[in-house]
C-alpha cells in the first residue's frame, strides 16, 4: 500500500523575477531537519521519526520551460493516483499550477489556503505566464479551486486587486489580519505556503523582502485552525543563498513537519 504522505522535492527556480536559489531550497531544508538539532515530533505529539506511514521520495525529474510545467503535473498525478498525500517543496511558487491542476483532478470541490505576502495573481509578469507572479490567475482562470484565501497580503497592486475582484478570492491583507483570525475552511483543503508571507525577521531567506509580515506562530495558527481535511501543501520559496545560519531552512523544516502531521490525519 501507498504511504499515506509522501514528501517531494520540486527544484525549479526559472520562473523566478527577481533571483535565483529556490532550486536548492529542497536539499537544504532535508539536511536541516535531520541534522540533528530537532527532532520529528510535531507540536499535537505525532513522532514522524516512528511513522512508517509516510516518506520523503526525493526529488521529481523536471525539465525546463514549458516541459518542466508539464513534468510537475504528470509526476504528481501519477503519486495522488497511488492514494498519496503530497507535500511538496520547492522551488519557486510557479510550481503550484501545475501541482493544483493535478490535485484537482481528484478533489474537484477544492479550497485553497494560499499564505503569501504577494498575491500572484498578475496576468503575465516580464512577459511570462508561467512568472511566479502568476500562478493564482492560472488556477482561478482554469476553474480549479471552489474557494481561493489568501492570507498575509501586504503587496497588492491596482492589476492584482481587479483580478482577485474578478476571481472571486477573499483576500485578507496583512494590514487586517489579527492572530485569533478564524478562516471557516472546510471540505478538501489545500495549503500554499509563500515563505515571503513571515516578516522577513523570521525568514530572511527569501527572494523577496517584504516587512510587516506573520510571525512563525500566526502560520502555526492559521494552520491548526483549518477544519480541513488539509489534502496537500507546498511550502515554496525559499531561497538558501539569501539565508543566515540557515535559520530560515529551520522555519520551513518545522513547517514540513508540521504539514507532514496534518496530511496525516
Ligand atoms: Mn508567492
Ligand atoms: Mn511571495
Amino acid at each position: 500500500m501507498a504511504h499515506k504522505v509522501t514528501v517531494v522535492g520540486v527544484p525549479l527556480d526559472e520562473n523566478s523575477s527577481f533571483l535565483r536559489g529556490p532550486a536548492l531550497a529542497p536539499a537544504r531544508i532535508r539536511a536541516v531537519l535531520h541534522a540533528g538539532a530537532m527532532n520529528l515530533t510535531t507540536e499535537d505529539g505525532v513522532d514522524l521519526g516512528v511513522r512508517s506511514d509516510w516518506h520523503d521520495s526525493g526529488n521529481l525529474e523536471i525539465g525546463t520551460g514549458e516541459a518542466a510545467i508539464a513534468d510537475i503535473e504528470r509526476q504528481m498525478a501519477a503519486l495522488l493516483a497511488m492514494g498519496t498525500r503530497v507535500l511538496a517543496l520547492g522551488g519557486d511558487h510557479s510550481i503550484t499550477f501545475p501541482i493544483i491542476r493535478a490535485v484537482a483532478g481528484v478533489h474537484p470541490n477544492l479550497t485553497i489556503l494560499h499564505i503569501d505576502a504577494h498575491p500572484d495573481l498578475y496576468d503575465e509578469f516580464d512577459g511570462s505566464r508561467r512568472s511566479h507572479a502568476c500562478p493564482f490567475a492560472r488556477i482561478m482562470e482554469n476553474g480549479l479551486a471552489t474557494r481561493l484565501m489568501q492570507v498575509g497580503i501586504r503587496a497588492m497592486n491596482a492589476h492584482q486587486r481587479q483580478q482577485a475582484d474578478r476571481f472571486g478570492v477573499e483576500v485578507i491583507e496583512m494590514r487586517a489580519f489579527r492572530p485569533d483570525l478564524a478562516l471557516d475552511l472546510h471540505g478538501p483543503v489545500y495549503i500554499s505556503l509563500d515563505l515571503d508571507a513571515l516578516d522577513p525577521a523570521f525568514a530572511p531567506g527569501v527572494s523577496h523582502h517584504e516587512p510587516g509580515g506573520l510571525s512563525v506562530r500566526d502560520v502555526l495558527r492559521l494552520l491548526a485552525g483549518v477544519e480541513g481535511p488539509i489534502i496537500g501543501a507546498d511550502i515554496v520559496e525559499y531561497n538558501p543563498i539569501r539565508d543566515h545560519a540557515d535559520m530560515t531552512a529551520a522555519v520551513a523544516a518545522k513547517f514540513y513537519k508540521e504539514l507532514v502531521g496534518y496530511l496525516l490525519k
